[in-house]
């Protein structure tokens, strides 16, 4: 562990301030409060407050705050568009490293590569891409920052189709490592580190400065339908679902809605499940085929006919997001599970019992796709992920047990849990259940040879 005992006082933080092309705020600061503010999306107030936030505006400020950190013994956590549900970037002490201001996107359309920095959000990329009738598995709002979705993971539009999570589209990076030096990262250059910035998330060791990313073309028919089915349908919908393994250019989700028809006497009634699906294939028949294959056979479970086929974009897809996912105070966790039908029941006992009408269960159908061998590792068919939403701080209490609750009782039908969304505030020690047993050890292991001092902050956050 670091020492953070050391005095420093804010003249060590000024000088150095005075050696970057960004900019630097110390806690004593006035405006520190508006800073730590603004450095997360999520509403909710963190208590965890770093020393300092540097604003990087170039590489060389990345460096140049590596080294300053090791010379001053701090750790560092880095923070790239802010959207960590958790605000895994804030720490209880040393330097936020902010790297929102390194924005470049080149796109280089005959190698069909992007090289893109952490500061760019899904909707800027896939807007750039769009340019060029490109595309790259962006996150599923316009607003979450491409650097955090990609070093978890990143269960993105397209999925199934464009590699199963958009980190094995990462072709290379530059990276400053925990002793400052700038590298290379590539399939032939320090390879260690590929694997591990494929999956890593709030637990990586190293600052990434520029992804290399593969891009794909983007498909011709886009299409989108949905079908809304009593909630006590929902278990056999899922069951239906992995009997039908859906093809990979179709993605399937089913949330957990306030029914159309206002609330009921029970909790059945009250909610229901919405099945959307949306197909990314190479003609308009092909699309509907797809979708065909599932909401067909769905339709019989609902009382109502689907939704007639329509087209949608990427841009469409990211601000339907943006929609969905508007400003509040948020906490999420997550399963991964091959028992959806199970899940659905665990969830079941507990909505009687959910704080806020806002938040929102929502299954992805994942199917079980061989991974290239990375740190991300997590299996499991359907991703189920719960957004507990709500308004007022004093209903962050009941809302934070609500959710504990829920997913302490989901472990028993889990598989893994995906990093990105697991809530790492309250259980810091447990990030081992987002990768299979070996995987964990070796990202330790990276860790203990890369950052042997720990500049980098690792996954436990603390008690929150
Ligand atoms: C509204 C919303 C929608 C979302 N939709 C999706 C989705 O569709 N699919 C999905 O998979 N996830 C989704 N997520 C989760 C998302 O992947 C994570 O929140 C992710 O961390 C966001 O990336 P960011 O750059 O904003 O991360 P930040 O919050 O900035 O950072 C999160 C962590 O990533 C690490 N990190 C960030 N940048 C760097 C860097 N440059 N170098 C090294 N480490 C770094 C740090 O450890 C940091 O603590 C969503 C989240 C929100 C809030």
């Amino acid at each position: 562990m670091r020492d953070h005992s050391k005095e420093r006082s804010p003249k060590d933080f000024e000088d150095f301030s005075t050696t970057l092309d960004g900019e630097v705020c110390h806690r004593t600061q006035p405006s520190y409060e508006h800073w730590h503010q603004q450095s997360h999306w999520n509403a909710r107030e963190f208590k965890r407050f770093p020393d300092c936030i540097v604003r990087a505006q170039s590489v060389n400020d990345v460096v140049a705050t590596v080294r300053f950190a090791r010379s001053q013994n701090l750790s560092i956590c880095v923070r790239s568009g802010g959207h960590s549900f958790s605000g895994t970037f804030l720490r209880r002490d040393g330097i936020l490293l902010d790297m929102a201001g390194l924005r470049q996107i080149d796109f280089d359309a005959t190698r069909m590569e992007a090289v893109v920095g952490p500061g760019v959000s899904s909707g800027e990329l896939s807007r750039e891409l769009a340019r060029f009738g490109c595309g790259f598995p962006t996150g599923h709002t316009g607003s979450v920052g491409i650097a955090g979705f990609l070093l978890g993971g990143g269960l993105g539009i397209n999925f199934g189709a464009w590699g199963a999570i958009s980190a094995f589209n990462v072709m290379a990076l530059d990276v400053v490592m925990a002793d400052g030096q700038l590298k290379h990262v590539s399939p032939d250059e320090n390879q260690e580190l590929l694997w591990a910035a494929r999956g890593a998330g709030p637990g990586l060791f190293f600052a990434v400065v520029r992804f290399h990313l593969k891009c794909m073309p983007l498909p011709n028919a886009i299409t989108a339908r949905s079908l809304r089915l009593p909630f006590g349908k929902m278990g056999a919908a899922l069951a239906e679902i992995a009997c039908i393994d859906p093809d990979q250019r179709l993605q399937v989700m089913l949330a957990v809605i306030p029914a159309a028809d206002g609330t009921g006497a029970d909790e059945d009634h009250s909610r229901e499940a919405l099945l959307s699906t949306i197909a990314f294939a190479d003609d308009a028949a092909s699309a509907t085929a797809l979708h065909a294959s599932v909401i067909e056979r769905l339709e019989p479970l609902s009382s109502e006919p689907a939704s007639v086929e329509q087209s949608t974009s990427f841009e469409a897809i990211h601000h339907q997001g943006d929609e969905t996912f508007s400003v509040g105070r948020y906490r999420t966790d997550n399963i991964l599970t091959e028992r959806p039908e199970e899940a659905v029941r665990i969830l079941a006992s507990h909505l009687s019992r959910q704080p806020s009408s806002e938040s929102l269960p929502l299954f992805i159908w994942r199917g079980s796709p061989e991974l290239p061998d990375a740190a991300y590792s997590a299996t499991g068919s359907f991703y189920f992920s719960t957004y507990a939403r709500w308004r007022e701080p004093k209903d962050d209490e009941v809302n934070r047990q609500w959710l504990i609750a829920l997913y302490d009782e989901l472990q028993a039908v889990a598989s893994h849990c995906y990093i990105n969304e697991f809530d790492l505030e309250a259980r810091s020690s447990d990030a081992k259940r987002c990768f299979s047993p070996s995987h964990w050890q070796r990202l330790l292991e990276l860790k203990r040879v890369h950052d042997p001092e720990n500049v980098f902050h690792d996954f436990y956050l603390g008690k929150c």
